[in-house]
């Protein structure tokens, strides 16, 4: 073989995509920016369209769920229409790892201030969120967070953009407070923007206020993707 290794026929076990599966719900937002973090942080992304993409059990065909910002009434109306309400539920209730950012936080919470009359969520998250909370006037608004529990430091912040973003009003019991806007930055706060609850996390359910997916900092996915390997070990 002239010291040339030999080609495998099959491909060896190690070549076998060990990665965990992660679905986006593709209905409206950053998906794409979602799927490529997921990727930096070792997971396999895939779309979730439909209510038969829902069709299984926790680990069957996917091993967790990000929900995208957006709009949280549009993404409520279409998911009412394209049957995935219940399923989704029934999922999260079964213990699929779940991760909601921005909108998808307002969608996880099992209480929401500011909500439109008639609006549905998912629910699974003990807390009470608020709506455009920054303010309807403040479109974005942008901080540097310092949060261990992100791995964020002082000399590591993680710069969080927040877009016409909530904010956690109430954590209940066993929510873990991950992240709080810091109070009085100069010139980076609006009024009565600091110290406030904006990322949480209950058991497998994680919860951001912000959008960690723009400007290729994967910190929080690399949280959600440990998340979802622990839960796969279980
Ligand atoms: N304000 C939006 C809502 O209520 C959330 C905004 C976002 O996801 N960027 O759904």
């Amino acid at each position: 073989m002239s010291g040339r290794t030999p080609r495998a026929l099959f491909p060896a076990p190690s070549a076998i995509d060990q990665r965990p599966t992660i679905g986006v719900l593709a209905l409206q937002g950053d998906v794409r920016e979602h799927s490529l973090a997921l990727a930096a942080a070792g997971a396999r992304a895939v779309a979730v369209r439909s209510a038969r993409d829902l069709r299984s059990r926790p680990g069957e065909r996917l091993d967790g769920l990000i929900i995208p910002g957006g709009e949280s009434t549009t993404m409520s109306t279409l998911l009412a229409s394209f049957g995935m309400l219940q399923p989704l539920r029934g999922l999260i209730a079964a213990g699929l790892p779940a991760y909601g950012s921005c909108a998808g936080m307002i969608l996880l919470a099992d209480r929401v201030e500011g909500a439109e009359e008639g609006q549905s969520f998912l629910g699974g998250i003990r807390m009470t969120v608020r709506r455009n909370a920054f303010g309807r006037q403040v479109d974005s608004y942008e901080e540097d967070l310092v949060a261990p529990a992100l791995g964020a430091d002082e000399d590591h912040p993680l710069r969080a953009v927040f877009i016409r973003a909530p904010w956690v009003e109430e954590a209940g019991p066993g929510v873990e407070i991950l992240a709080t806007t810091r109070a009085g930055r100069a010139g980076t706060e609006g009024p009565g923007t600091g110290g406030r609850i904006v990322a949480v996390r209950q058991g497998p359910l994680l919860a951001t206020a912000f959008h960690p997916e723009v400007g290729g900092d994967h910190r929080v996915h690399d949280i959600f993707v440990g998340m979802v390997a622990a839960a796969r070990r279980r």
